[in-house]
């Protein structure tokens, strides 16, 4: 029998998930030396993860990665299995039954929570929920958001906090021209949102967002920006924190910061409220959230390492919808050991391993159900190219699967009705979307059901 990772027996690996680190990872196994067929496994009919339905739609640039990922759908060793449901249409054991080595690029599907009273009341939500809602996931275009309100309130201040914060100050005229999901065009056309805060539980120059991020917000048409003056003014440990140079990003922010207190931009209409130094401790509302309690932090701890405490003082504020933007975690999977702490699936450089630290053969993990949500998309490629030497380096003692032909699976699922979406078929629903946009003078009109995607089809 030829060994596994040859000409005449090709490695097989299943990838589970299409965002950007199963594309790298999938572009990493065929530009190895070792022969492989690697399937990229998708829920949706739509490939490409966050960056179709994470990359805010104004950010029409860094969805140019896509190119990328078409070079490598576009090898004859690339199998795309869309609309398939890995854990409902097909289990680990079937997979396992095909691939020599499945390989999850899942990312982190759900949210961290705050765990404060009235946190579930209505009006407040998830900013994931919100992203995915403007970015027409099918999931979650159903979703409503109340914009017929004057106070939106966003904890975080994460760059997912600013995308919500930007798609929530822009006039209609700047988003018209994007790919956001026509529902979401239309609700935020008729927002009737004046006031945005973004609050921070530090200060800022511990802020998560980016340079060009915050600086975005002050380029807007008609929105300005506010801060609190004693917000600006640093510790010593903060001020010893900017100073060093590995922390330019977060001096630079500081300064953008400091430029808008100086600025007068009363004239825009809406405002952003950029506050630090802040946690909400209680949400209130009779049925739908109509304020929130918001705690002062002061900072301590050495530079580097400062938290954020509460020093008892609060205050109230009126808002009529919240997100919380405190970051991404992931779901666990039936068969797959789970970190509870890192909310990622337990792995060592991208090997899965059991409860004793034992590797369990065959399994492996990359981008965020890997390392947890940090990074930008291009993060993804040395992250997944980590995960794809390990399992090159395991490939003599991995297990063969006993069935090796693609096609077969292909009709097998077919069969029991899963109307499984080929890269062929993507691009024909691709071609629609584009034409469709084409009319309204956007990149695309996104179809926002799996049935309306599915009908471009046919029953071909
Ligand atoms: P993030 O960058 O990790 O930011 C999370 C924010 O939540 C921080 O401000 C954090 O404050 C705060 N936070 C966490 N727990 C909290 C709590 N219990 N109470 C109050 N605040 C809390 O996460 P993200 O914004 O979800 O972004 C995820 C990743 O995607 C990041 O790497 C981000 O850069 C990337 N991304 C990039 C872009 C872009 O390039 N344009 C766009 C979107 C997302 P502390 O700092 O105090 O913990």
């Amino acid at each position: 029998m030829p060994e596994l990772g040859t000409q005449e027996r090709p490695l097989r690996v299943a990838i589970v998930g299409s965002g950007p680190s199963g594309f790298y990872a999938a572009d990493a196994l065929l530009k190895s030396d070792t022969a492989a067929q690697v399937d990229v496994f998708e829920c949706l009919p739509s490939p490409f993860g966050l960056v179709r339905f994470g990359v805010a739609p104004d950010h029409p640039k860094i969805k140019n990665v896509i190119r990328v990922y078409e070079k490598t759908a576009a090898n004859e060793a690339f199998g795309y299995f869309g609309n398939v449901d890995v854990g409902n249409d097909i289990t680990l054991d079937e997979l396992h039954q095909y691939y020599d080595a499945i390989l999850f690029a899942v990312g982190a599907a759900t949210d961290r929570k705050l765990n404060i009273s009235g946190e579930d009341l209505e009006g407040s939500h998830t900013a994931t929920e919100f992203v995915a809602w403007y970015n027409g996931h099918p999931d979650y275009r159903d979703r409503r958001f109340d914009l017929n309100t004057r106070i939106a309130v966003i904890i975080g201040q994460g760059n997912v906090a600013v995308d919500v914060a930007r798609i929530l100050c822009k006039t209609t005229a700047e988003l018209a021209a994007t790919d956001i999901a026509d529902h979401a065009l239309r609700a935020l056309a008729a927002s009737k949102i004046e006031e945005i805060y973004m609050i921070g539980r530090r200060g800022p120059a511990q802020a998560a967002f980016t340079e060009p991020e915050i600086k975005e917000m002050g380029e807007l048409l008609d929105c300005g920006v506010d801060l609190r003056a004693e917000d600006l003014k640093l510790n010593d440990a903060s001020r010893a924190e900017i100073e060093d140079p590995a922390n330019k990003r977060n001096k630079n922010n500081v300064e953008i910061l400091e430029a808008y207190l100086a600025r007068d931009d009363s004239a825009r209409q809406r405002r952003l409220k950029i506050n630090f130094f802040q946690s909400p401790t209680a949400l209130h509302g009779a049925r739908r959230v109509e304020r929130v309690t918001l705690e002062r932090n002061a900072l301590s701890g050495d530079p580097g390492r400062q938290k954020a405490r509460g020093t008892g003082k609060t205050e109230d504020l009126a808002c009529g919808i919240f997100f919380r933007s405190v970051g991404y975690r992931g779901v666990p999977l039936d068969g797959v050991p789970f970190d509870e702490d890192a909310g990622t699936f337990a792995n060592e450089q991208g090997r899965i391993v059991g409860s004793a630290g034992t590797v369990i053969p065959g399994l492996y993990c990359t981008g965020w159900i890997k390392r947890g949500p940090s990074g930008v998309i291009g993060t993804n490629r040395p992250d997944s190219a980590e995960t794809v030497a390990a399992l090159l380096a395991d490939c003599d003692h991995l297990a063969a699967a006993p069935r090796r032909d693609s096609g077969d699976l292909y009709r097998s699922l077919r069969e029991r009705g899963v109307r499984v979406v080929n890269y062929e078929d993507w691009k024909r629903i691709d071609a629609a979307e584009i034409e469709a946009g084409r009319a309204a003078g956007k990149p695309r009109e996104k179809f926002t059901r799996v049935a309306d995607m599915l009908s471009i089809l046919g029953d071909a």
